[in-house]
């Protein structure tokens, strides 16, 4: 399973597919993606990448997330394959990982009137960032995280805003640093074709990115980090 997203100036549909490829010898058995222009679009099913000839002309737009599932909430199906949305459609979210706690989250936001489309434990989060939600994507992203318990590596999109935000706990999550975009991704693979120049996230931290800017945080304060220079030899 893996994530993979987007921020840039080009055509992010192609680049997400080609980066679900490249993550695909970590397994999985459903894989989407989304992309946000005017509106978030989203494509998603079982089965695999490989698959997939020609994509759907509603998938604009140069700022994007994607996903390889491997289940553990929910059997594989188009349903359950994210990206998960919000009720409005509004918020999109991809997630590596368990969410340990969501059968009380689930059930509480289903009395407060959501409408839940999967089966899956994701699911919550969009929800979750939904009612935390007003215009600002960071700060909603910053006040659900408290309430999560188990593994995560998120990616979050909403359809007012030209950002992801970037989310780890006990789930891998690395960003690429190129020259005006920023990719996320599990692991180092997808990256190295567009750049050499990476970040590792750690527990705790939270990435505001944008199409050839980032900021990362941990708690309230934005955070340096290094950035490592991948650097291959080949004999
Ligand atoms: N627990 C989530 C699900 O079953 C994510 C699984 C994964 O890491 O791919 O949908």
């Amino acid at each position: 399973c893996g994530i993979f997203g987007y921020a840039g100036f080009r055509i992010a549909a192609p680049v997400l597919v080609e980066g679900l490829k490249r993550l695909e010898y970590r397994g999985y058995d459903s894989f989407g993606i989304a992309t946000l222009a005017e509106k978030i679009s989203i494509y998603k099913k079982a089965g695999k990448v490989s698959a997939v000839s020609n994509l759907p002309d509603s998938l604009q737009g140069t700022l994007g997330i994607s996903h390889t599932r491997w289940a553990t909430h929910g059997i594989p199906s188009d349903i359950n394959a994210h990206p998960h949305l919000d009720c409005n459609e509004e918020i999109a979210v991809v997630h590596n990982g368990i969410i340990e706690n969501y059968a009380g989250l689930k059930r509480d936001l289903i009395e407060r009137g959501h409408i839940f489309r999967s089966e899956t434990d994701t699911e919550v989060i969009a929800h979750l960032i939904e009612e935390a939600y007003s215009d600002d994507l960071l700060h909603a992203v910053k006040s659900v995280l408290p309430l999560l318990t188990g593994s995560y590596a998120i990616l979050v999109i909403s359809a007012g805003e030209e950002r992801i935000i970037a989310a780890r706990n006990q789930s891998p999550l690395v960003l690429g640093i190129g020259d005006g975009e920023i990719f996320a991704a599990s692991d180092i693979t997808p990256l190295l074709e567009y750049t050499s120049r990476v970040i590792y996230l750690d527990d705790g931290d939270i990435a505001d990115i944008r199409p050839g800017e980032y900021t990362i945080y941990n708690g309230d304060s934005p955070i340096e980090k290094t950035i490592s220079e991948i650097t291959w030899t080949q004999d």
